[in-house]
């Protein structure tokens, strides 16, 4: 029989248990859990992009990267994050594990994935939200030896009752990508990239990660610039032919976005909302080319007016397509290139990407190159 002192001696010892333990459950996979999420089915948890590959970090021999976002949730459920446990598999065997406390969760970025349905048409903000409690941007950097080709993430989340539960791990592969198309650079001549993927002082979102921004370079000295002089025109890359990377139909473009006549400044919002479809807009004028193998090549800030070809076209590589401009969200004349595995930049995920006749191995930030 349970005496007062009894239950005081109880609630001492599970008082005490309480404060030694963490306020999450140490594991709690979803099929042992039966009481501890019964709303929370497995879907609630989404790591994007859907297929996540690994890249060599440039400069350093030794590592790999990538990216994953966790979107968890739907707006209309109020749910905070707790705790990730990120745990490293290769070829099944677990390597090791990564734990992320509530202080490092609340460090991560949020709020970068994609392109929002409810994004207003006049807004250029907001570009990469998606629907959601909350998401979290995920960057690993690990021994390339360790050859990590899966990961589970568990996500301990709080509800408003302030409760906190582990919800189902979800497993995803970690692969390398192996690109089908031989692309050759999309100008002749040499060029520096400026800036390079989301592990090379560069882009950021859904068709980003891999992106490159590149400079035209003079023949002779191999400097960005004619001149001394902040105009298009000084530039060396400006108005330079763009030609297709590879063969393939034209499935977008856009050819009447304006040149930013001022360098070295992007222009403000209230320009692009002057725009029809702002948000396309910041692409300045682009072009798609699908090249039929579930790859998309997007070149966008081409200069007005100077795209030759029109959606449905088929285009060989080599062909002649457009000028180098400086245009959209651009702030000198460069071009910026995108492999795509779906037609719509911002939306479609973005590949890893190598040209193959340039007189590079493989292009970094900073990396001077020139086509063979
Ligand atoms: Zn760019």
């Amino acid at each position: 029989m349970l005496t007062k002192k009894h239950l005081l001696i109880l609630a001492l010892a599970l008082a005490a248990l309480m404060l030694a333990r963490p306020a999450w459950p140490e594991t709690l996979p979803s099929s042992s859990a039966p009481g501890g999420a019964p709303s929370m089915p497995a879907q609630l948890v989404r790591i994007l992009p859907e297929r996540i590959y690994k890249v060599p970090d440039p400069g350093r021999a030794y590592t790999e990267s990538w990216i994953a976002s966790v979107i968890v949730g739907e707006p209309s459920q109020r749910l905070d994050p707790q705790r990730l446990e990120v745990r490293f598999f290769s070829k099944g065997v677990l390597l090791d594990t990564q734990i992320f406390e509530a202080a490092a969760v609340q460090a991560l970025p949020r709020d970068i994935w994609k392109l929002s349905a409810a994004t207003p048409a006049v807004s250029t903000r907001r570009l990469f939200h998606i629907e959601s409690s909350f998401d979290l941007h995920l960057r690993f950097s690990r021994p390339r030896s360790f050859e990590t080709d899966e990961m589970q993430i568990t996500v301990y989340v709080s509800d408003d009752k302030q409760k906190v539960v582990a919800l189902p791990p979800v497993k995803v592969p970690v692969e390398i990508y192996v690109q089908k198309t031989r692309l050759i650079f999309p100008w002749t001549g040499p060029g520096m990239m400026s800036q390079g993927w989301f592990n090379n002082g560069g882009h950021s979102g859904q068709s980003s990660w891999f992106a490159g921004d590149f400079l035209g370079l003079t023949a002779d000295t191999w400097g960005p610039q004619l001149r001394n002089e902040d105009k298009n025109d000084a530039y060396a890359g400006f108005n330079r032919d763009v030609i297709a990377p590879a063969a393939g139909v034209i499935v977008a473009m856009r050819n009447d976005i304006p040149l930013n006549t001022k360098v070295n400044e992007e222009p403000p919002n209230e320009f692009f909302m002057t725009l029809h479809d702002p948000i396309e807009a910041l692409l300045g004028n682009y072009l798609v080319i699908d090249h039929g193998n579930g790859e998309f090549s997007a070149i966008s800030h081409l200069n007005i007016g100077s795209i030759s070809v029109k959606v449905g076209d088929r285009v060989v590589q080599g062909q002649q397509i457009g000028k180098v401009g400086n245009t959209g969200s651009s702030n000198s004349p460069h071009l910026h290139f995108e492999l795509l595995d779906g037609p719509r930049p911002f939306v479609s995920n973005g590949l890893p990407f190598q040209f193959s006749n340039l007189n590079v191995g493989r292009l970094d930030r900073g990396t001077y190159f020139t086509t063979r």
